[in-house]
């Protein structure tokens, strides 16, 4: 049970100003009935209509944005763009947040969640959810790159990394390029750059293809979202 008022805000109908004003204007009915108290407790799976149009309830939201280079992952900032600002208005529900972090100038995977319990598990150490990130190395990854990654990397810091995992798509010595898909179980911060470091390579771009069982969908172009699928949701939770 919650205050209309709040189931209604909760939904992005309004503000809260704007929808006590709302529901004091008669427009809001409760299964079938007008209701113009704001305090009123509703269920959340009551039938709820704002100008006869249904307003159903849903506590918690989940999106899959394909981050931008150039944007923080972030919620807000006085200067810069966040990933909250690539979305709708109508989608910027309340304690909305990205799960984990990129780098501004990394794109790729992020999801979106006001589910808390679900943000902290997918980030919680002990849960290993692996990320799989795509580079392009300026210098040429080998044999043995691939060996030290998946010994487990020490960084320059002296910070013990788990094992990784590595793929190298492509090499080339002339150009002294390669590049690479990276598959870790932790969040470190600008973990894949460093990693790279310790091994005199630079990370020229950087995008994540995969987290735990989601996967960059191949027809979202960078700076676009939608909604968790039903099957991806079950295939996190
Ligand atoms: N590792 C990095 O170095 N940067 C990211 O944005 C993500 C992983």
């Amino acid at each position: 049970m919650l205050r209309l008022d709040k189931f209604l805000a909760n939904m992005n109908v309004g503000s809260r100003s704007q929808v006590h004003e709302i529901i004091k204007r008669g427009r809001v009915t409760v299964n079938g009935k007008v209701c113009r108290s704001a305090k009123q407790k509703v269920q959340e799976n009551a039938e709820v209509a704002v100008d006869g149009l249904p307003v159903s309830y849903q506590q918690y939201h989940y999106f899959l944005l394909n981050k931008p280079a150039g944007v923080l992952s972030a919620t807000e900032d006085a200067r810069q763009k966040t990933v909250l600002d690539l979305l709708k208005k109508q989608d910027r529900y309340q304690k909305l947040a990205p799960v984990g972090r990129l780098d501004k100038d990394t794109t790729g995977l992020l999801l979106l969640t006001n589910d808390g319990q679900l943000a902290h598990e997918l980030l919680a150490p002990e849960y290993h959810v692996a990320k799989t990130y795509y580079a392009l190395l300026a210098g040429v990854a080998d044999e043995q790159t691939k060996q030290a990654v998946e010994a487990g990397l020490t960084l320059k810091d002296g910070t013990a990394l788990k094992p990784g995992k590595l793929r190298i798509l492509s090499q080339d010595p002339d150009k002294d390029r390669s590049e690479i898909e990276i598959v870790i179980t932790e969040g470190k911060y600008h973990q894949v750059k460093r990693m790279f470091a310790s091994q005199g390579m630079k990370v020229l771009k950087l995008k994540r293809l995969k987290m735990g069982p989601l996967a960059l969908p191949a027809d979202l172009p960078a700076g676009n979202y939608r909604e968790l699928t039903a099957g991806e949701l079950a295939a996190l939770k």
